[in-house]
C-alpha cells in the first residue's frame, strides 16, 4: 500500500540544489548527483518519524557544544540564550508536539526544551565527527560521544527555539489522540468548509493539506461541505479516518527511519498511496468517477463527487 517517493517534480514546489560535498541531508546531495527535490512541508507523521530516529540515536547523551550560523531568521530565541540552554544539557527525549520536534532537556539551570519546526525545508541529521558540513546548516550541536546533530535548512521556513520547564504544547488537540466528544465540539457551529477546519492548527495540531483530503475522501465527506452541517456520526467517522491515516502514515514511516536522521540514509519522504490528493482526473478507487480538484481558502483539495457527499 506504501511507495516511497523521491523529489517527484509537480509537487508544490520544486527547487534544484547542489552542494560541493558528499550526501549529508536529504536534501543535500553531491554535485555529481545534481538533483531536483520538492519543497513540500513535512507533514505530522514524517515529523513523528524524525523525532523517534532522533531519540532512538541521542536520548541520554549530553551536548557539549554548540555552533550556529549567523542566519538569524529562524531563530526563535537569540542564539546566545539557544547556546547557553543547549551547551552542557543532557538531552532527556525527543518527542512530537504537533508538527514540532520538541527535545526535552536537563539543562545546568533545569529543565528547559529545545523546540525544532522544520518549515517547509528544514532537517536534522545525526552525523559522524568530520562528516562534511552540508550546504544550509543553521546549528550544530556536538554530543559527549563527538557525533553531531544538525540542523539544514535550505529555504529557512523553519524555526528553532528554546524554553524553560516541559510545559511546551501545541496549539491544537493532538489528531492522533483526540477523543470523540473532543474532536466533535470542535467544529460545533463553524460556518466554514470542513476541509479548512481540519487544516485550522487551533483546533487540530498538525493535518496537513494531504492528510485532510484522504481523511476526507475515507469519511465520505466533501472538503466545501460547511462544518456546522455535518453530522456527529459523520464527525465521528472522520475522527476514525483521520486517526486511521496518520497511524498507517507513520507505520510507513517507521520502516525508513534511517532516511530521514542518518547522515548517510536514503533520501525522500515516504507517502501513503494518496487515493484522491493530486489524483486530479484520474479514476476513484472505489467507483471510477474522476477525481476532482477545488481550491479551498487557497489549498487544492482533491475529492471524489460520487462518493463523498
Ligand atoms: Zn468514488
Amino acid at each position: 500500500m506504501y511507495n516511497k517517493f523521491y523529489r517527484v517534480r509537480g509537487r508544490d514546489q520544486s527547487i534544484t540544489v547542489a552542494t560541493p560535498g558528499p550526501p549529508c541531508m536529504a536534501h543535500c546531495i553531491s554535485a555529481a548527483r545534481r538533483v531536483v527535490y520538492t519543497a513540500i512541508m513535512p507533514e505530522l507523521p514524517e515529523v513523528e518519524t524524525i523525532a523517534r530516529g532522533l531519540h532512538q540515536r541521542l536520548a541520554g547523551q549530553r551536548i557539549t557544544d554548540v555552533w550556529i550560523g549567523n542566519k538569524t531568521n529562524l531563530l526563535k530565541s537569540p542564539a546566545r540564550q539557544i547556546a547557553r540552554v543547549l551547551t552542557g544539557a543532557r538531552i532527556v527525549a525527543f518527542r512530537r508536539v504537533g508538527k514540532h520536534i520538541v527535545c526535552d532537556l536537563d539543562s545546568a539551570a533545569g529543565p528547559a526544551q529545545w523546540i525544532i519546526h522544520l518549515g517547509m525545508t528544514g532537517r536534522c541529521a545525526v552525523c559522524e565527527p568530520g562528516h562534511p558540513l552540508a550546504a544550509h546548516t543553521h546549528l550544530v550541536a556536538t554530543l559527549a560521544s563527538h557525533r553531531e546533530m544538525r540542523f539544514v535548512d535550505p529555504r529557512r521556513f523553519g524555526k528553532l527555539q528554546v524554553v524553560t520547564g516541559h510545559k511546551f504544547r501545541a496549539p491544537g488537540q493532538e489528531p492522533t489522540t483526540v477523543d470523540e466528544d473532543t474532536f466533535v465540539a470542535l467544529f460545533k457551529g463553524r460556518n466554514t468548509p470542513i476541509k479548512s477546519a481540519l487544516l485550522n492548527q487551533s483546533l487540530l495540531s498538525g493535518v496537513g493539506n494531504i492528510y485532510a483530503d484522504e481523511s476526507l475522501f475515507r469519511a465520505g465527506i466533501r472538503p466545501r461541505r460547511k462544518a456546522l452541517r455535518i453530522t456527529r456520526a459523520e464527525l465521528l467517522a472522520l475522527r476514525h479516518s483521520v486517526q486511521q491515516v496518520l497511524a498507517e502514515a507513520i507505520a510507513a514511516g517507521g520502516s525508513s527511519i534511517n532516511d530521514y536522521v542518518d547522515a548517510n540514509g536514503d533520501e525522500g519522504f515516504f507517502q501513503l498511496q494518496h487515493r484522491v490528493y493530486q489524483r486530479t482526473g484520474e479514476p476513484c478507487l472505489v467507483c471510477r468517477t474522476p477525481i476532482a480538484r477545488t481550491v479551498i481558502a487557497g489549498r487544492s483539495s482533491h475529492y471524489c463527487p460520487k462518493c463523498q457527499k
